[in-house]
């Protein structure tokens, strides 16, 4: 698990985060996938605290017993990552979303509802899905569930955007009050647009 301090998380939400393991994601040559194999995947969903150290040392250790169970799986988070992705970047550039995407997340919806139930925390209830233990897939749950919530609510659709830096491609949810944030990271995007402005300044 050495490579958790490289993952930056500035998505503000779960889905967001997983949709943001591409790096330049509209450039052709600095384009960079963080889920070169089913490992970074366990490695990027500890880090993002949907497994328990516990669970991912399972899986990954199942995954030696079953790559093949495993680099399916890699493909299904891969699949289901775009999927969110163009959906959210269709809303944020006011296009209309691909029907085959919505179709698609509604399988993925489909197949992991069904064993939604209710769990008591408190005072309170939770709606959990319910994935048996081991599960090569036990992280995708919660980042549908992410997506969903989002989806479902007209005032945080609003509220998800995608960074202005060139070929970054990052999405976030704003949370500043007048919805002003523009950069995935004021200290990467963010700065690198206010030095080009500038250098033009001076010119
Ligand atoms: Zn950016």
């Amino acid at each position: 698990m050495s490579e958790t301090n490289k993952y930056m998380m500035v998505g503000e939400r779960l889905c967001l985060d997983f949709v943001n393991t591409i790096s330049w994601r509209d450039s052709d040559d600095k384009r960079r996938d963080w889920f070169t194999s089913y490992d970074k995947l366990i490695d990027w969903s500890l880090h993002a605290g949907i497994l328990e150290e516990k669970q991912a040392q399972l899986l990954l250790k199942k995954s030696l017993h079953d790559p093949q169970e495993a680099e399916q799986t890699l493909a299904q988070a891969i699949q289901l990552r775009e999927a969110i992705y163009r959906i959210f970047r269709s809303f944020t550039k006011e296009e209309l979303i691909n029907p085959e995407d919505l179709t698609n997340l509604n399988k993925v919806i489909h197949h992991y509802y069904q064993r939604m139930h209710l769990v008591q925390l408190g005072n309170v209830f939770s709606m959990q899905i319910d994935i048996p233990e081991g599960a090569f897939d036990t992280m995708l749950p919660p980042i549908v569930q992410s997506a969903v919530e989002i989806l479902t609510s007209e005032k945080d659709l609003k509220r998800v955007n995608q960074c202005e830096g060139d070929s970054c491609g990052w999405l976030f949810f704003d949370t500043s009050r007048n919805r002003s944030r523009r950069w995935c990271s004021m200290a990467d995007c963010g700065n690198r647009a206010k030095s080009r402005r500038f250098y033009q300044n001076k010119k």
